[in-house]
């Protein structure tokens, strides 16, 4: 899945830099560097409480930062620089941000009130200015990608967890994310549900997508991220390829979590 080498798949989509965070006295990102590439799938691995679901709610400024900097695409998020100092932005300028990032939780966060169609072509009608119509049909598109075709006039109460995180993920790329992110979007599913949405995962990544995954999934990781991340107490501990990070794992942090996942 490496991207082709264009001057434009050269520059990454997400750029972490120094990324710091604490609660109070608890510092729970210690200087995080992280790149990723266009069309590049990374899994986020490590030990809950490790700070994973810190680090993505930063890339998207649900958590402001103590330190450090994110661009998405180029653009700093959250903060206009000027001169040696960031000013935050206004809630309507991180509306705009975060239109291109798309964000998939552990819970599905679908508008139960709503059904299946109106959840997904919604949020492009109201902020994207696309009319109904287009968005409808794009909503259809995206219901069979993600293989609920028919299924529109549904509410979320009449699915499966599986079902409802397909929804969720529609809903998200609806939006025509640049990037999206995804927390541990299989974590509250039944077992056998599991796997459905790691299958749209995948065809997402094989479609090009540019994904940032925190996951407990090894089998996943190993098979479609480009590269994996191992994170613990705030650090990247190791970073690489699947068969480097997961089969010969170098640093002892690493080896442990590992033990304790199989
Ligand atoms: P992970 O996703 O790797 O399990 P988190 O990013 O959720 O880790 O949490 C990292 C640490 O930060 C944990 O110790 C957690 O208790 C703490 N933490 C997360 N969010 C908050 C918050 N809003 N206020 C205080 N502490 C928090
Ligand atoms: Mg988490």
């Amino acid at each position: 899945m490496s991207a082709p080498m264009t001057s434009s798949a050269a520059k990454p989509i997400v750029e972490a830099v120094d990324v710091q965070k604490s609660f109070g006295p608890l510092e729970v990102l210690k200087g995080i560097n992280l790149s990723v590439g266009k069309g590049e799938v990374v899994c986020l691995l490590g030990p809950s409480g490790s700070g994973k679901s810190t680090f993505l709610r930063c890339i998207n400024h649900l958590e402001r930062m103590t330190r450090g900097r994110i661009l998405v695409d180029g653009q700093l998020i959250g903060y206009h620089e000027r001169g040696d100092a960031l000013h935050e932005m206004s809630g309507k300028e991180l509306a705009v941000q975060r239109r291109d990032i798309g964000m998939v939780f552990q819970r599905f966060n679908l508008f139960a009130h709503q059904d299946v169609l109106t959840n997904i072509s919604q949020p492009p009608i109201l902020n994207r200015g696309k009319s109904r119509e287009e968005a409808v049909a794009r909503a259809r598109e995206l219901l069979k990608m993600v293989d609920l075709e028919g299924r529109g006039s549904a509410y979320p109460y009449q699915l499966s967890g599986g079902q409802q995180q397909r929804v969720a993920i529609a809903r998200a790329l609806a939006m025509n994310p640049k990037l999206m992110l995804f927390d541990e979007p299989t974590s509250a599913l039944d077992p056998e549900l599991v796997g459905e949405v790691l299958s749209v995962m995948r065809k997402l990544a094989a479609d090009g997508m540019t994904m940032i995954v925190v996951t407990h999934e090894l089998s996943f990781a190993r098979d479609v991220a480009d590269r994996i991340v191992f994170m613990d107490q705030g650090v990247v501990v190791e970073e690489g390829p699947a068969r480097d990070v997961l089969d010969n794992p170098r640093q002892e942090r690493t080896q442990a979590f590992l033990r304790r996942m199989h």
